[in-house]
């Protein structure tokens, strides 16, 4: 099977190429991805030189870029690559609107073209909107969309459904909770808190830090898109999520008390603008019809995930350089 992966040098991207590659020996990944700033190739360092792994730099939204890559015969395409820091679409909406929509349908209009197998579009359950303290996301959720981000997600859903009932396309969509895991851009809350802890710099938690989460750890959320992809019904949406709930202010807790720093590091800063209180996926669908399971729990998954950021600081201090810094001063100043 040849994959086109779409943003393979960003966080779950990359993740899932090692994991395919891995797991697939037999399959072939051309990883497209136009290198934004969250977009880093030493991610996949280890798996230069494998003859079935490409690296082609194009946008999504390079119809005639993209072509070549469809006219060598591409089976799947996984649709990762987006902006996806709900923070910066507060700033900058339009970036999100142009990769996000346009580069979806421009991925649609190429696979429609050329007959692909499958078409896995990557989305988050923040299409759902916010919950209250009770209840879960299902698939039949209405979508509610609160930030630029995950409107602009929302819209590509949308997008990628019409492509299924108008030209009968191949498509799934999947809707994944927070991930955590290695190789996590550092304005993310977890490696943004390690590497603040770290420092001895105070630690940013938004409004009362009780927003709530459900954290799967990132190979998780790959099994479940592999799965979807070889066993996913055409048409159809599957959550993912691993009934991790957590609050922010616990989540950092747990990075202070594996790093051994005070909790007196923790800074509540101004709540972000449309923050959701809460998410929480009903994953019973993937389960119970494809017969995916998490592996990992969220107590060992965020130690081993301390560990990873602990142990690959080099990596952190390069990913930090450039357009991070300026970001990051911009949103907390001098912290
Ligand atoms: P990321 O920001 O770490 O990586 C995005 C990648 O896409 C980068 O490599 C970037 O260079 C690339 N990219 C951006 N714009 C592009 C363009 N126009 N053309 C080609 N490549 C482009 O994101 P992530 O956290 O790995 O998320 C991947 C996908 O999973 C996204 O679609 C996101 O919405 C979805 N998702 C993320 C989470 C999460 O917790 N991180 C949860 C659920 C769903």
């Amino acid at each position: 099977m040849r994959l086109l992966v779409t943003g393979g040098a960003g966080f779950i991207g990359s993740n899932f190429v090692h994991y395919v590659l891995r797991e697939h020996p037999e399959d072939t990944v051309v990883n497209v991805d136009s290198l934004t700033y969250a977009g880093n190739l030493e991610n996949l360092r280890s798996v230069e030189g494998n003859p079935n792994y490409h690296f082609v730099k194009v946008d999504i939204t390079d119809r005639e870029g993209l072509r070549p890559l469809f006219e060598q015969g591409i089976d799947v395409v996984v649709n990762f690559a987006a902006e996806s820091h709900v923070d910066r679409s507060i700033l900058e909406p339009d970036v999100f609107v142009r990769t996000n929509i346009l580069g979806t349908q421009t991925l649609l209009d190429l696979a429609k073209e050329y007959g692909v197998s499958k078409y896995v579009q990557v989305s988050t359950d923040e299409v759902y909107g916010t919950l209250g303290e009770t209840g879960l996301f299902s698939e039949t959720t209405p979508l509610a969309p609160n930030s630029p981000y995950s409107a602009s997600k929302a819209g590509a859903d949308l997008l990628v459904r019409a492509y299924h009932e108008t030209f009968g396309l191949p498509v799934n969509i999947t809707r994944c909770s927070n991930n955590y895991g290695p190789f996590q851009f550092p304005e993310k809350l977890i490696p943004l808190m390690i590497q603040n802890a770290l420092e001895d710099k105070p630690l940013p938690v938004y409004g009362d830090g009780l927003n709530v989460r459900d954290w799967l750890y990132v190979e998780d959320h790959c099994s479940a898109i592999d799965l979807v992809i070889r066993k996913g019904v055409n048409g159809e949406v599957y959550n993912v999520g691993g009934n991790n709930e957590r609050n922010n202010l616990q989540v950092v807790k747990t990075i202070l008390k594996e790093l051994n720093k005070p909790e007196s590091l923790i800074a509540f800063v101004t709540d972000r603008l449309g923050h959701d209180r809460r998410y929480a996926i009903d994953a019973t669908k993937i389960r119970r019809e494809l017969g995916w399971q998490s592996k990992y729990n969220y107590e060992s998954g965020i130690v081993e995930t301390i560990r990873w950021y602990l142990n690959n600081r080099e990596w952190m201090e390069r990913v930090r350089s450039g357009s991070y810094q300026q970001y990051y001063e911009k949103q907390y100043g001098d912290r």
